[in-house]
């Protein structure tokens, strides 16, 4: 298996090869093929298992496809920290690197003003942790209705910091129509819960 049999675009891939990585990992190989083909995809998957690119080189390809309303951004990634979020920004950007994609990285603890300007310019893709991506909201500075794709990252850790009603609100936001990729290490009740609330007959991923 190589990552040319999976459906990536030619873009994507020479990203990959710019990366150094020569096979997919088991959750890359599974989950790819199904983000392409619009699934909605439950991931039971720890960190260091290749997780981040399972969704963010499909996501890449994806949006190669079909083209953004006036500025609005069309894919959601939610990270339960600032770290995880800057980390994912970065994975990203690395295997994005052919595509001429904005980005917002939309974290706590630093100020509105860098972050309100990207949005007022117009972004695709936008990474956030929970809380700043409601401030935002609240404020009217963002309007979540040109999501075509959702990433729930870390269930379990969102949970561990009471961001679940935040999620719930959060997916409230977002057109029922979007896909929706959301991965956990663990599924705990509260977790499946979610899952059944805001999935759509998803393919299940345990790595
Ligand atoms: P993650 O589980 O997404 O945090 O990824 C863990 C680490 O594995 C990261 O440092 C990635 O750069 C690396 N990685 C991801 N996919 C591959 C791959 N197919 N081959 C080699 N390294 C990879």
């Amino acid at each position: 298996m190589t990552f040319s049999d999976l459906g990536l675009s030619p873009k994507v891939l020479s990203a990959v090869e710019a990366s150094g990585y020569t096979t997919p990992t088991p959750i890359q190989a599974a989950a790819i093929p199904e983000v392409l083909a619009r699934k909605d995809v439950l991931g039971i998957a720890q960190t260091g298992t290749g997780k981040t690119a399972s969704f963010t080189l499909p996501m890449l390809t994806r949006l190669e496809q079909g083209r953004a309303r006036a500025r609005m951004p069309r894919t959601l990634i939610l990270e339960p920290t600032r770290e995880l979020a800057a980390q994912v920004e970065e994975s990203f950007a690395k295997y994005g690197q052919n595509h001429k994609l904005s980005m917002a990285l939309l974290i706590g603890g630093v100020s509105f003003g860098d972050q309100d300007a990207k949005l007022t310019r117009g972004v695709d893709v936008l990474i956030a942790t929970p809380g700043r991506l409601l401030d935002h909201h609240e404020r009217g500075r963002l309007l979540l209705t040109g999501i075509e794709i959702l990433v729930i990252d870390e269930a379990d850790r969102m949970l561990d910091m009471g961001f679940i009603p935040d999620i719930e609100r959060i997916c409230k936001l977002i057109p029922a129509a979007r896909q929706t990729l959301f991965f956990s290490a663990t599924m705990p009740p509260e977790i499946t819960r979610l899952t059944e609330q805001f999935l759509r007959d998803p393919v299940r991923i345990e790595v």
